[in-house]
């Protein structure tokens, strides 16, 4: 089998414990070779420096990090400071969304959806960044109709996209016929799974709710069922997580993307399983 392009999600962290955490999961990954690694951004700007001493550190190990950058609630001005911050640093690769206010907080800013934010750094500096863009095999919460949705995807393509990163899943039938249906719009460029690893059961539904993912009855039921008992979740989680891999990686995806939640085991666990 082809080895599997993989890369990995984190968060900056905000405490001396968490950077140490972080660092030590990232350790651990690194023996999966990575193709690349990412750190989040919060909107409006809230982890700027985090995620960039973040990336800057995980540079320094000599892996390619790319931080995430949302437009929302941001200026032309802002965002156009952090390029440069970043094109300084010597980064090259970098994740382009819209975002999500926190509700309550201020204004939308100057870019209203990320195509244009993927337009803006085209206009900004030309071909200086390698751009992921986010794209959902389940639709997005927001979205006014599945249709919309592919057409607001494929215009972030237009607008200058390299390639995509899915929100989870954990219906394969829904990101084969969200990637057939954006080829039908001239969609050419990779589509990478975006893993989520079942660890806890509360935080999964929690987060499922939130972004608009579904949780198939069935890893509910099964999840909910082991009540406190953390090791029966986690072996469910791995098995129900490994199978799902295996088929997209059968199907022949052009990688893998995990949500590590600066947490290791699981993501390797299944990455091991896979290659064995
Ligand atoms: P968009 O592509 O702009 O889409 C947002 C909504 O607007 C969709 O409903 C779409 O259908 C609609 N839309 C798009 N264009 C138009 C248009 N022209 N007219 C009308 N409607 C339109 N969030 C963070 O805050 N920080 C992160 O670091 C982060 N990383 C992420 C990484 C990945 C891989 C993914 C999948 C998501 C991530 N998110 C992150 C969450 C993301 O910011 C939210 O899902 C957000 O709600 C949408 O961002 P987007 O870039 O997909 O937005």
């Amino acid at each position: 089998m082809k080895p599997i392009e993989l890369s990995f999600e984190f968060f900056p962290p905000k405490t001396p414990d968490g950077v140490e955490k972080l660092r030590a999961t990232r350790e651990q990954l690194a023996t999966l070779d990575p193709k690349f690694v990412s750190v989040t951004f919060g909107a409006g700007g809230s982890t700027q420096q985090g995620t960039l001493d973040t990336v800057v550190d995980i540079q320094k190990a000599g892996v390619d990090a790319a931080p995430h950058l949302s437009c929302i609630g941001s200026s032309k001005e802002s965002l156009r400071e952090i390029l440069g911050q970043y094109r300084s640093h010597g980064i090259r690769h970098i994740v382009a969304l819209r975002g999500d206010l926190p509700s309550g907080m201020g204004e939308v800013g100057e870019l209203r959806y990320a195509s244009e934010l993927v337009a803006f750094i085209r206009q900004e500096t030309g071909d200086a960044f390698h751009i992921e863009v986010a794209a959902y095999p389940e639709y997005h919460p927001q979205a006014r109709s599945p249709r919309h949705d592919l057409e607001a995807f494929a215009q972030k393509v237009k607008a200058g996209a390299n390639s995509a990163i899915t929100q989870y899943f954990f219906n394969a039938d829904a990101y084969f016929r969200f990637v057939d249906e954006a080829r039908k719009l001239g969609v050419d460029i990779p589509i990478v799974p975006g893993i989520m690893p079942i660890t806890n059961y509360s935080q999964l539904m929690r987060f499922s709710e939130m972004c608009g993912a579904e949780v198939p009855r069935w890893i509910a039921k099964r999840l909910e069922s082991f009540g406190d008992d953390r090791d029966s979740i986690r072996a469910f989680g791995l098995d129900v997580v490994t199978d799902l891999c295996r088929r997209l990686v059968d199907a022949g995806v052009p990688g893998l993307h995990f949500y590590t939640l600066n947490t290791a085991a699981a993501s390797k666990t299944i990455c091991e399983r896979l290659s064995a």
